[in-house]
């Protein structure tokens, strides 16, 4: 019986009401003169016809008038802003109550996603500072409980805790970046760009740092004209700051940190590759997420916070442009990505 539909119901019904009729009205023809049985084999379809259409409309309506209100609220919570709500039959109710269970099951699974993702994120975050904050704090015991005093040590403590700091705070600041990125509050401002001049200035900009390392950027095939792109100037500075750097930190002694641009059609290729240390397979599909590293040691030793490639994608994507990376291990690496042309 639990499954009964409003025809169910109303049929059900009939059948008991023209069964009873008929009977009385056998019973009464019988009792008062003989039986017609004309009548009889009348009686019964007539009053099934009529009770059916009759209940059926009545089940209908007593279900309609009871559904209504959880329906609305149902439908009120599914209503885009500004659509009319709209009369509705038992069929379309069903169909309705169904995509809003589809609907609320993925969003429950959207907000799982996002706590998880949630928790993870304040793990990394309080793990990433835990690090530089007890490698800090053991340099300044050592220096108060009398290592001040020793003129070996206490120059060489005081800068590695400062170095720490250092490390905190680049860690911050791009925590900071990150955050106001997704948050979008970080406006991307779109403008011509030469990206040709941007790289000779970011390049010159980190000539230093790639002279610490012995390692030489070059910008193949330089041109000698702009290269106009549709770009956001801060932006594609922090992306090719990220990406040289990373060469650098992660490239060989004397090797080369090359930067190639590719005429596409509707875009601009912009590579930067390395001949360094390269990057296993199996790490390439998760290289740009949050925090993610694939020598936890050595990058914590280079000063890295694993948020450089995913804070690069991020600004990519918010060109609505995308991002890859091949490499080999042993071989090198190389990033490219495109920017529309202006
Ligand atoms: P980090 O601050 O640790 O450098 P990134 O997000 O910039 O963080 O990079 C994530 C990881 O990707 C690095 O820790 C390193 O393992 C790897 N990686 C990035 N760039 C290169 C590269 N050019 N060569 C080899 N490995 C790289």
């Amino acid at each position: 019986m639990k499954d009964l539909t409003p025809n169910g119901i109303a049929l059900r019904i009939s059948v008991l009401v023209s069964v009873a009729i008929t009977l009385l009205v056998f019973i009464l023809e019988y009792l008062v003169s003989s039986v017609n049985y004309t009548l009889i084999s009348l009686v019964f379809p007539v009053t099934f016809l009529a009770s059916y259409v009759g209940f059926r409309i009545a089940v209908e309506k007593f279900i309609y008038k009871k559904i209504k209100v959880i329906y609305r609220t149902i439908h009120k919570l599914k209503l885009k802003k500004g659509e009319e709500e709209k009369e509705f039959s038992l069929t379309q109710i069903q169909t309705e109550v169904e995509d809003w269970d589809k609907l609320n099951k993925e969003e429950i699974e959207r907000l799982k996603g996002l706590e998880n993702y949630r928790r993870e994120f304040v793990g990394n975050v309080s793990h990433e500072l835990k690090t530089p904050i007890f490698n800090i704090q053991g340099y300044l015991l050592t220096l108060l409980e009398g290592g001040l005093e020793d003129p070996n040590i206490n120059v060489k403590y005081l800068e590695k805790a400062n170095k720490g700091v250092d490390r905190m705070i680049s860690l911050i600041e791009n925590l900071d970046e990150i955050s106001k990125l997704e948050s979008g509050a970080i406006e991307i401002k779109m403008e011509k760009l030469d990206i040709a001049s941007v790289i000779k200035e970011v390049s010159a900009s980190l000539e230093m740092s790639a002279k610490k390392n012995n390692i030489s950027i070059v910008f193949v095939d330089e041109p000698n004209k702009p290269i106009w792109v549709k770009a956001d100037a801060q932006g594609i500075n922090q992306v090719l700051v990220n990406l040289i750097v990373n060469s650098l930190k992660y490239g060989v002694e004397d090797g080369e940190t090359l930067i190639k641009l590719f005429d596409m059609h509707d875009n601009i290729l912009i590579e930067v590759a390395d001949n360094g240390q390269g990057i296993a397979p199996e790490h390439l599909p998760r290289l740009f997420e949050r925090f993610y590293r694939t020598d936890k040691g050595r990058a914590r030793e280079t000063g890295g916070t694993g948020l450089g490639l995913s804070i690069v994608k991020h600004i990519i994507e918010a060109h609505n442009q995308t991002i890859n990376v091949r490499s080999t291990e042993g071989v090198g690496s190389t990033f490219s990505f495109t920017l529309k042309k202006a």
